[in-house]
């Protein structure tokens, strides 16, 4: 990457004060960049932290485990409650909804994502989605007043939040249109394990399934075969689509995402983008995807902090991709790829279990319920070509700590 001429100077213009435009402006403060740096973000909040609003928010209401950090770093300034409409790529200029203009050297687009919606469900007031600290306000709210809660969707999404409903002792059903639970992010045979789990906590769950209207009055859905399910709260959790219409507009290539090369370049010059926004490459897979994880946001943002303030040193960011999901009682947790000609189980003494994916001799992907430990470890072993084999895995006796360093050394 060519070294920019007076880099640790420019100021540095982020939309969106979400994990990854968070992250860039205090990672560039950290780095002691000396430029200007400016967060703008539409939402009437200080920066916070998603993952707690279908868990933890959801039982305790406890705002303060919410909040990303109490100050920003003195030199960072950030513009709240204002929605960043345009961008001018060839006057290296943002427009923003009060009317005013901010010039940037550097724009990053840290823009993230928003659900999905049902438009046939999208007027009626018991029908919410959650993304943002109000979604999770109003979903804590309405749970409050009703007996049950109905999940469209068997995401992470639906799935955390019915767990956490069951917990408050609501009635949680969960409709998901797809043969199985989390289809696009956790192996089939791990995705069986969890519908087990949920069932037996109470959780209602169809499978291959969609609702076909809401009876307002009896408080139920009707699903597409006929069947009557409890629904006196309503929340669609279907999957998200980018906010890449600044992009867009401005000729920068997207689809459904920002697409990103490894330096978080988009394909304007100067303009960068981070977090759930983007379409980058995945390293496992290699496929350009958008990978929507808290781990991800917050390290490729860290990455091109890097990258601003040291463009001649700066490495590609190339995690291999993961995330956690807590679902009542079930950590889930998992790592690369869901596929691979090869799996093997490890089952550990308390019961927590590993589910491992090689492909060409290789570890391509890891999947943990309950087995963080083993979890961590095992994740090291993605993509290098060392590797250990499915019999050592799954031997009872093996100290998979011992033999993941034991590989990585060869
Ligand atoms: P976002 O967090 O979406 O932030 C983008 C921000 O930009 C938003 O505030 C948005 O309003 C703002 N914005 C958009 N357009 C504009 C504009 N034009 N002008 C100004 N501002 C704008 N991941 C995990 O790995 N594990 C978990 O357990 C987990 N739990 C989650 C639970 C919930 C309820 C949700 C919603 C997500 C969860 N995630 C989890 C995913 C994780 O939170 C996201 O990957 C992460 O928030 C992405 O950060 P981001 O900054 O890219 O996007
Ligand atoms: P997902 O896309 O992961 O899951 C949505 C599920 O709903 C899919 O299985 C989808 O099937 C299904 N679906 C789609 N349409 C219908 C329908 N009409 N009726 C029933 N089911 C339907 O998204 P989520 O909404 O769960 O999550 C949204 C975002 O939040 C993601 O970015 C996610 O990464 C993030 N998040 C992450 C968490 C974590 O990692 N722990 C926790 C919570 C949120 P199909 O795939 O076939 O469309």
């Amino acid at each position: 990457m060519s070294k920019l001429v007076n880099a640790e100077r420019q100021s540095v213009v982020i939309v969106g004060a979400g994990l990854a435009g968070f992250t860039v402006a205090c990672a560039l403060a950290q780095q002691g960049y000396a430029g200007e740096v400016t967060l703008v973000g539409d939402e009437p909040w200080p920066p916070y932290d998603r993952p707690p609003l279908s868990k933890q928010f959801q039982l305790d209401g406890d705002e303060s485990q919410v909040w990303l950090a109490p100050e920003l770093p003195p030199n960072v300034k950030l513009q709240r409650q204002r929605k960043a409409l345009a961008i001018d790529p060839r006057r290296q200029e943002l427009c923003l909804d009060d009317g005013s203009t901010l010039p940037w050297d550097r724009l990053v687009l840290a823009t993230g994502t928003r659900p999905r919606r049902l438009a046939q469900l999208d007027t009626l007031p018991r029908v919410l989605t959650l993304r943002t600290l109000d979604d999770a306000r109003a979903i804590r709210e309405a749970l409050k007043s009703v007996a049950s809660l109905l999940v469209i969707g068997g995401g992470p999404i639906g799935l955390e939040l019915a767990a956490s409903a069951a917990e408050l002792g609501r009635q949680s059903t969960v409709v998901e249109m797809g043969p199985r639970l989390m289809g696009r992010s956790v192996p089939a045979a791990m995705a069986d394990i969890l519908l087990e789990y949920h069932r037996s906590q109470g959780i209602a769950i169809h499978l291959g399934r969609t609702v076909a209207a809401l009876d307002d009055g009896a408080k139920e859905a009707v699903l597409d075969d006929g069947q009557r399910v409890p629904a006196g709260l309503v929340v669609v959790g279907i999957g998200v689509q980018a906010n890449d219409e600044l992009a867009a507009q401005a000729g920068i290539a997207c689809d459904d995402g920002v697409f990103v090369d490894g330096w978080c370049r988009t394909t304007a010059p100067g303009v960068f983008a981070v977090g759930d926004v983007t379409r980058q490459r995945n390293p496992v897979t290699g496929r350009f995807e958008r990978i929507e994880t808290w781990a991800n946001a917050q390290g490729q943002a860290q990455a091109l902090a890097s990258i601003l303030c040291n463009p001649g040193e700066a490495r590609a960011y190339d995690a291999v991709p993961w995330f956690w999901s807590d679902q009542g009682g079930a950590r889930l947790q998992c790592a690369g790829a869901l596929t691979g000609e090869q799996q093997a189980w490890r089952v550990d003494a308390a019961g927590g279990r590993v589910l491992v994916h090689w492909s060409g001799g290789r570890i391509t992907g890891v999947a943990a319920l309950n087995a963080a430990r083993d979890f961590v470890q095992l994740k090291k072993l993605i993509l290098p070509r060392t590797t250990i084999t499915p019999e050592q895995l799954s031997a009872p006796a093996a100290n998979i700590r011992a033999l993941v360093q034991q590989a990585l050394v060869l």
